[in-house]
């Protein structure tokens, strides 16, 4: 990974372009300043060169008037007759005048052979000794020799002939080189000069300099031979010119300041570095101006995409109206963008929702109800989940069809929207014919009260493709946060609830725990089923059958109790279902059939031959090798007759496969069984149908009974099976009768039989006995009789 990685796409585009104008305008200001110093070296040759010449000049000048002057005193009339007259105060006086006048420090008359006559006050010791060799070489006119070292002082002297008019005599006059000279020096050339002289092979002294501070001697002196010094700080560039001097020799330090001569070289380079930085400045901000308008799309398109990684197929993408690279990459997102969203869109769809209804899918209901239950919790109040189960769909299913079973749960879905309307947050099937409702603020006796009332709408019979289907459902209710406290568990307790109510075929029941541990517990029942067969606890409960119009016994139904040593009686529905799952129920039937037989013995016994009616299950059904069996135990009981066996079987099991069922039955009726179709009306079998088969007895499903009185519906129905099933030669009997009115009515409606717990509740042999001597003598006066 290299280590732009990071830097996004306008940096590195304005880093390349400031870093190029960096190298470009380094290559300019060094070039630059190349040629300044070069064009600055050569000036300050140039400006010693020129300093050397204007000192010579300046020298050759000084010798010219100083020669003037003494021209003018040699030719004066009155020094000249006071040097014929002898008299030195005279020509002393002259030439204090004339020396002063022109600022020569020496001046003096010689004679013929050069021998001082007479000399300004300071000059005569200054000059002895050095006359014999300055006189003849200065009268010659030798002017490049007109220097000479005295007493280690440098002066420039002229020599002017006194004629009178013979030539009598010389006037010299010399001033010394030193600072004086240095300063006009500076004055005339802007350059600096430092004097030095030296008598002989002694050391170099310095004689007088113009340069201001005195720290110049550190670094300047003849024997250093440098080029380049440094004084305060300040740099300078220094030449060393030698003249030849009688008695020594005479130094000459020109010193040119450097700094001074860079100054403007020096402020055109500032101005440069300036002009350099502000482009630098410009041209940065400029290009990422430029970086910004040419990557701003890609920016955009970028933040667009890592929306769409967050799963947000709402953003917009821009440019696409772009003609250029860039447009064709935001189309090129565009169309991607939308793809994505339909493909989520549809694995939402999938996931969420049930395809067949329409409805959430059980995904979805777990996540709303997660969610209310979450949102519940600071209000605390209440919520509740509503779950029902068709009862008899897989019958449906089997028989019309599997497109018929889809249409008729699309049909159910909508009925239960319709019907649950706002009360409810969310509908959901959860599968096969699995439905489930959501409902706010609501608490268990409520939803109890709502499935109640759905589960009564839901009975309206249904028209599909010409096929009245009368639906029924067991509905199940539990609520947060009575029955528990984890949305997760909501659910399975309301399923529970729902099983227990299909079980107990009340409809609809609110959760208990008790269920819970009967649903939990029902496995290792399946293994005790067994032990209790073998170990007697099971116990044969006989309910009575009578004469809807006289009262009069006329049979009796056996229905199986259970009598738990731990868990006491436990209903029928509780272990029917499963023994019929495992098979066992063949023995079940078997030990029931035993029952039953010995039960007619007892109540021969008693006087009473009455039949007794025993409920084969789907299963028993099916076993073609059940009449034999039958017949093989009733071998074992000489007295009685198959006719004293009445076998009741459901609609819904003859309906699971009504070729078989038809055989069994036949072969049945062919040695003698009676035969009822028990829980008539529930199924969706004709009377046309059940006609073919030899059937003797309808028992109408106990549901027909419920408000029987009050509602027109259920009497019409009950009215209309009574008189279908007497044109068919069937008896008809009521079962669920729980008050004197729907007996009395039932009477009305020609119903040959009853039995219900108004007559009596099943009942154990002995006490089966004890209620018909009772009921006997005051038939349909259940009040004595209980
Ligand atoms: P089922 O054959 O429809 O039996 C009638 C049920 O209605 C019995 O429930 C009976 O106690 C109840 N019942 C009688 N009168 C009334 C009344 O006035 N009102 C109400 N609400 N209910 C009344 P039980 O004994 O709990 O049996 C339930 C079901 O268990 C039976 O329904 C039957 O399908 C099955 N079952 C019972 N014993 C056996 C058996 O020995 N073998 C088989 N295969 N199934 C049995
Ligand atoms: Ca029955
Ligand atoms: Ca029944």
């Amino acid at each position: 990974m290299s280590v732009t990685a990071g830097v996004s796409l306008a940096s590195r585009l304005v880093l390349v372009m400031v870093l190029l104008l960096l190298l470009i305008q380094a290559a300019v200001f060094f070039s630059t300043r190349e040629a300044m110093q070069r064009q600055a070296a050569t000036e300050i040759e140039t400006s010693l060169e020129v300093g050397e010449r204007i000192l010579q000049r300046l020298l050759v000048q000084d010798a010219e008037r100083l020669g003037d002057a003494a021209s003018v005193l040699a030719s004066d009339f009155g020094f000249r007759s006071a040097i014929g007259t002898g008299d030195t105060d005279t020509i002393e006086s002259a030439l204090e005048n004339s020396a002063a006048r022109i600022g020569a420090s020496v001046a003096s008359f010689l004679d013929l052979r050069f021998q001082l006559l007479a000399a300004t006050r300071e000059s005569s010791a200054t000059l002895r000794g050095t006359l014999e060799t300055l006189g003849p070489a200065l009268a010659e006119g030798r002017h490049d020799d007109d220097l000479a070292i005295l007493q280690g002082v440098p002066y420039q002297f002229v020599l002017a002939p006194v004629r009178s008019p013979l030539l009598v005599g010389w006037v010299m006059m010399g001033f010394p080189v030193d600072a004086t000279l240095a300063r006009d020096f500076e004055r005339l050339s802007g350059t600096s000069a430092a004097f030095f002289a030296r008598m002989g092979d002694e050391p170099w002294q310095s004689v007088g300099a113009s340069l201001e501070s005195d720290n110049w001697r550190y670094t300047i002196h003849p024997e250093r031979g440098t080029s380049k010094a440094t004084i305060d700080g300040a740099s300078f560039a220094s030449r060393i010119l030698y003249l030849p001097a009688a008695g020594g020799e005479l130094a000459v330090v020109l010193v040119r300041s450097i700094d001074e001569l860079m100054a403007p070289f020096t402020r055109l380079q500032q101005v440069l570095a300036v002009l350099t930085l502000v482009g630098i400045v410009c041209f940065t901000l400029i290009s990422l101006l430029a970086a910004a308008r040419v990557t701003r799309p890609l920016a955009q398109l970028t933040r667009a995409t890592s929306r769409l990684e967050q799963g947000d197929f709402d953003v917009r993408i821009e440019g696409t109206d772009r003609g250029d690279e860039v447009g064709r990459l935001a189309r090129g997102f565009q169309n991607m963008q939308t793809g994505l969203a339909n493909q989520r869109e549809e694995i939402m769809r999938l996931a969420y929702w049930d395809t067949l209804t329409g409805l959430p899918n059980r995904e979805q209901f777990r996540r709303c109800l997660g969610e209310v239950i979450d949102a519940a919790r600071s209000s605390s109040k209440p919520v509740t989940v509503v779950l029902l189960d068709l009862d008899r769909f897989k019958p449906v299913n089997d028989v019309l069809g599997y497109a018929f079973g889809d249409r008729l749960l699309q049909a159910v879905a909508e009925r239960l929207r319709e019907q649950t309307g706002a009360s409810a947050r969310m509908v959901a099937r959860l599968d096969d014919d699995h439905f489930a409702i959501i409902l706010l603020n609501t608490d268990a006796r409520q939803g109890d009260a709502l499935a109640a009332q759905w589960q009564q709408q839901l009975l309206l019979p249904l028209t599909l493709d010409g096929h009245t289907i009368d639906l029924s459902a067991s509905f199940g209710v539990a609520s947060w946060p009575e029955s528990t406290d984890h949305p997760a568990t909501l659910i399975n307790r309301a399923e529970i609830a729902m099983d227990a109510a299909k079980a107990r075929g009340v409809g609809h029941l609110v959760y208990e725990p008790s269920m819970d541990s009967a649903s939990l517990q029902s496995l290792s029942l399946l293994t005790d089923l067994r032990t209790a067969l073998d170990t007697g606890q099971l116990q044969l409960y006989l309910q009575p059958k009578v004469a809807a119009q006289s009262g009069k016994l006329v049979g009796a139904e056996a229905l199986i109790r259970w009598i738990h040593p731990v868990r006491g009686m436990i209903p029928p529905m509780a272990f029917i279902p499963f023994a019929e799952q495992t098979g066992f129920i063949r023995q079940l039937t078997q030990w029931v059939f035993d029952a039953v037989a010995d039960a007619a013995m007892a109540l021969r016994a008693h006087g009473l031959s009455i039949p007794l009616s025993l409920n084969l299950s789907t299963r028993d059904l099916l076993d073609v090798q059940l009449p034999a069996r039958l017949l093989d135990r009733l071998a074992q009981h000489p007295v009685l007759r198959p006719s004293d066996f009445c076998l009741e079987i459901t609609e819904s099991a003859i309906m699971e496969d009504p070729k078989r069922a038809r055989h069994t039955l036949i072969e049945l009726a062919e040695h003698g069984f009676r035969l009822s179709i028990d829980d008539f009306g529930t199924g969706h079998s004709s009377l046309a149908y059940l006609q073919a088969l030899p059937v003797h007895e309808l028992k109408i499903d106990r549901s027909f009974l419920r408000d029987f009185v009050t509602t027109d519906r259920n009497r019409l129905i009950v009215k209309s099976t009574v008189e279908l099933a007497h044109a068919l030669n069937l008896s008809v009997v009521a079962e669920g009768v729980e008050d004197e009115t729907t007996m009395q009515a039932l009477a009305g409606l020609h119903c040959d039989d009853v039995q219900g717990y108004w007559i009596t509740r099943p009942l154990p042999v002995g006490a089966f006995l004890s209620w018909h001597d009772q009921w006997r003598r005051h038939p349909l006066n259940p009040a004595h009789a209980r």
